[in-house]
């Protein structure tokens, strides 16, 4: 494991040499969708507020005013609500995503299967610049970028940069010559820089592929 204080490599449950602090057998990440949630409530809420506003004041008036007279108020009512049940299902898409490091093995617990593996066994480690509409949240992934970088509590979190990539990890062919591949994929975890500091110490850099 790394020291989350001063990223010296230490054995989990031990002190660190580099500070003194105890250094934690196993680090937890966990899913984003919380967040998306919260951003996609407020642009409902911005929507909502602009628009009563707007009517309020009276613009857009007679367009406005004739929509509600034939009784399209479900157009407006599904323009406003449209991103908080956006945010609801990548809440409900993410709810169960976990992500756990230990000094022998990395495993996730997610809505698209549990997956885990052991860093003897993992065989390549990638890094993909894949278009966002590409990976499992798709473009939505984008509004990830305003997120907290990191837990409060670490100055790594917040100075490291967004890691719009993704990043894959290939486990060892089954007799069937299939291997598993955890993909490691931006806007799904919370604090993907400093997961990928402690996946670079067991795996070294990633290959570009
Ligand atoms: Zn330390």
């Amino acid at each position: 494991m790394l020291c989350p204080d001063c990223k010296t490599a230490t054995p989990g449950g031990s002190l660190c040499p580099g500070c003194g602090h105890t250094v934690p057998e196993r680090e937890t990440f966990a899913g984003q969708g919380g967040r998306y949630l919260a951003v996609l409530a407020g642009v409902s809420a911005t929507l909502l507020a602009v628009s009563l506003l707007a009517r309020a004041l009276g613009a857009g008036g007679p367009v406005l005013a004739r929509l509600y007279a034939r009784g399209w108020q479900w157009l407006y009512a599904t323009f406003v609500a449209t991103p908080i049940i956006v945010g609801l299902y990548y809440w409900f898409v993410l709810r169960e995503e976990e992500i756990a490091v230990t000094d022998e093995a990395i495993s996730r617990r997610s809505h698209w299967g549990d997956e885990h593996l052991r860093w003897a066994d993992v065989h390549a480690y990638r890094r993909l610049s894949l278009p966002l509409r590409q990976t499992r949240l798709g473009r939505l992934t984008w509004f990830s970028r305003f997120f907290p970088r990191g837990r409060p509590d670490s100055a790594h979190g917040r100075l490291s940069g967004w890691p719009g990539a993704t990043y894959e990890l290939a486990g060892p062919p089954d007799a069937q010559g299939h291997s598993l591949i955890m993909r490691l994929e931006p806007g799904t975890i919370d604090d993907m820089a400093w997961l990928l500091e402690l996946v670079q110490e067991h795996l070294g850099p990633p290959q570009e592929g």
